[in-house]
């Protein structure tokens, strides 16, 4: 050995120094080792960036090979110094292929089906054949005899193309990161500039001092870089259970489409494991999150196990057989106690599972499944709950109607008003009018408020959405004097972003008379924030907006709550009318409740005449349903106004 080196070292006799890629192989040798010997979240940027270690190892043994081959061509035949330099001249350009290929999988892009990929591989392919033809018409490269049996290398006349094509992966690369740099890292795109500008000192250096052997250190330098920034697998690990982590999950999900997912999940939650952190202590709660995923991986090591909250797991499996007995296996498990140190106890989970079958089409719906739909989901009686296609089909289509909407109040069409009369029993006449918000669609078709307003309150949507009915109705409003007072259905959602303000001045910007305006307010909203709905009825009430209270009798009806909000009609819900003695009972002292407080009712959903007679008999101030008119379009309405002699 310290004659080898020794005569590697006799200056003169070496053509290049080895030193510093020697040592940088023995570094490569031990990062790949260690890169291996890690627990890695299986992505494809993560196996990826194996292949780059193993690549940009090859790279430096063949560098050190061919000029030890050449050193010794006396003994060892010129065929394979040709070889192996033939070799390292195709891995260069794989290296600087595999920098593209790493950029496009961290950023989430298929590299199948995608034309420019087909664009950069093909002058690698045909720099490849040229550099493995070599031997025959020696364009890259070849060896001089300058003495017996010594040889030099000498440039061929097409060397300068292998530049050419490791130039134009680079700047394919560069291209990409700036055409996708919104969805790339901050830090991605930093490792990146920096890996070229290294690799670049390299080159100068190399063009006007061949001698000096830098690519090794330069590749060595750039994968610690790398790893140490961005593609450290620890960073993905969960450092309490050894499970992989929120972050690693959000990435698999993010690259769903390079990675070949697996379709069969189970999501569980430990119940009040908060309350357990707390009584036993974070050590003790640590110990059985970390004692959960070695029995998951004790059932089958193939599952994927994501710890994506303090206390859920997201488990992934290749088939249904593999789904059906981890479920059972985990039944089974937490049905007896865990052991854990001294004490003993019984954990209770709430769990689902299914299979995605094409029901989440895009990132955006998975992420929104798990973080939104999946924690709000009921367990009804069972703690074990299988989403069935059916659910699934479900899900995708409230995730469209999501879609759909945004893109219908962001292109202003798709959503319109429409109006129904409401008769005043009384007078005799129809001066209150009801607006109501409908959804057609050329994808989904007609689609109900009843359907599509849940899914914009509990997507952030519903604030937009009032904005916009208040807008559509004012402007109806000071189109249709002879309209007397218009009910607005409105969400009120998010309360917090202060909507009186912006409702007082869409109403001012319409120039109509706030008297003309009812706001509907649900009880449900009225119940989840009373002090926020106190304020909003507050603050438009002095300007002489009023107020209903919609839907009375069809949830639980709070009302104490009622009776101190200054509500000044009650509508009361289409359920009352139905033929059971209990509701009859029910509606009859919601009557006289409003009646003594002196507030004016709205019965909904009248669409018989006997609906209409007990309606009259119980002296109900006003009459919705369809028994007079179903909502109209404003021009139908008009026509509806002319023949009743409104207008
Ligand atoms: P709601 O406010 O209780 O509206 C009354 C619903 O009863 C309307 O359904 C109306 O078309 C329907 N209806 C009226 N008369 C009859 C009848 O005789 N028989 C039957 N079976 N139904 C009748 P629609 O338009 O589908 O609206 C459903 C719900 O969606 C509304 O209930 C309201 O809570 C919500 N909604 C409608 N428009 C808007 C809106 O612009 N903004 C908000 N935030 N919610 C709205
Ligand atoms: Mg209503
Ligand atoms: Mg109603």
């Amino acid at each position: 050995m310290a004659e080898l080196l020794t005569t590697w070292f006799i200056p003169g006799k070496m053509h290049c120094n080895y030193f510093l890629e020697l040592c940088s192989l023995v570094f490569m040798v031990a990062i790949v080792i260690a890169y291996y010997s890690r627990k890695k979240f299986p992505t494809a940027v993560f196996k990826l960036f194996g292949v780059c270690l193993i690549s940009v190892t090859i790279t430096i043994s063949c560098d050190i090979l061919s000029c030890y081959l050449l050193d010794n061509a006396d003994r060892i035949p010129l065929f394979w110094c040709e070889a192996i330099t033939e070799l390292l001249y195709f891995s260069q350009i794989f290296c600087s292929y595999l920098l593209f290929a790493y950029i496009f999988y961290s950023i989430g892009k298929t590299l199948r089906f995608e034309p420019r990929y087909y664009l950069t591989i093909v002058p690698s392919v045909i720099c490849s054949v040229i550099i493995f033809t070599n031997c025959l018409h020696h364009g890259i490269f070849r060896f001089v005899e300058i003495g017996s049996g010594v040889y030099d290398f000498e440039y061929g006349p097409a060397y300068f193309l292998l530049y050419v094509i490791a130039g134009l992966n680079v700047v394919s690369t560069v291209i990409y990161a700036i055409t996708f740099r919104k969805s790339m890292h901050v830090k991605l795109i930093f490792v990146l500039f920096t890996v070229i500008a290294l690799l670049l000192v390299a080159i100068i250096i190399h063009l006007f001092q061949p001698e000096h052997l830098l690519y090794g250190i330069v590749y060595t330098m750039a994968m610690v870089f790398i790893i140490i920034t961005v593609n450290d697998p620890d960073e993905k690990v969960d450092r309490i259970s050894k499970a992989f982590n929120n972050e690693a999950f959000v990435e698999y999900i993010n690259n769903q489409r390079t990675e070949r997912q697996r379709k069969h999940f189970i999501v569980f939650d430990i119940e009040s494991f908060g309350m357990f952190n707390e009584k036993f202590g974070s050590l003790y709660a640590n110990e059985v999150l970390s004692s959960i995923r070695k029995f998951i991986e004790g059932v089958n090591k193939k599952t994927y196990i994501f710890k994506t909250h303090s206390s859920r797991f997201v488990l992934m499996l290749r088939n249904r057989e593999e789904q059906l007995q981890m479920v059972a296996a985990i039944r089974h498990r937490f049905s007896s106690s865990f052991n854990v140190k001294d004490k003993s106890i019984i954990l209770t989970i709430n769990l689902f599972y299914f299979e995605n079958n094409g029901a989440f089409k895009n990132t955006d719906s998975y992420k929104d499944f798990v973080t939104r739909t999946l924690p709000t989901l009921n367990f009804n009686d069972s703690n074990f709950v299988e989403l069935d296609a059916k659910f699934m089909e479900r899900i995708n289509r409230d995730r469209r109607i999501k879609e759909i909407l945004e893109q219908c109040l962001r292109e202003k069409r798709g959503l319109y008003m429409v109006y129904q009369p409401i008769y005043d029993v009384n007078n005799k006449e129809f001066n209150h009018f009801e607006a109501l918000i409908r959804l057609d669609n050329d994808e989904l078709g007609f689609v109900g408020p009843a359907e599509f307003i849940p899914i914009a309150e509990s997507s952030g949507l519903a604030n937009e959405i009032d904005y916009f009915v208040l807008n559509e109705t004012c402007a109806f409003l000071a189109r249709n004097p002879q309209v007397g007072i218009l009910e607005v259905n409105i969400s009120c959602a998010e309360f917090f972003n202060n909507p009186s303000s912006r409702f007082l001045k869409i109403i001012k910007e319409h120039n109509v008379d706030p008297k003309r305006i009812c706001l509907e307010i649900t009880e449900t909203i009225a119940v989840k924030y009373p002090e926020k709905t106190k304020e909003f009825m507050a603050d438009l009430g002095q300007y002489g907006v009023q107020f209903a209270m919609d839907d009375f009798g069809s949830g639980y009806s709070n009302i104490a709550r009622f009776i101190t909000l200054p509500f000044s009609i009650a509508k009361l819900d289409k359920t009352l009318l139905e033929e059971s003695k209990n509701i009859k009972i029910f509606f009859d002292s919601a009557v006289n409740l409003f009646k003594s407080l002196g507030i004016p009712i709205v019965i909904e959903g009248v669409e018989t005449e006997t609906q209409l007679a007990t309606s009259k008999t119980k002296k109900i101030e006003f009459i919705q349903g369809y028994y007079f008119s179903k909502p109209l379009k404003e021009e139908d309405l008009q026509k509806f106004l002319v023949a009743n002699k409104i207008a």
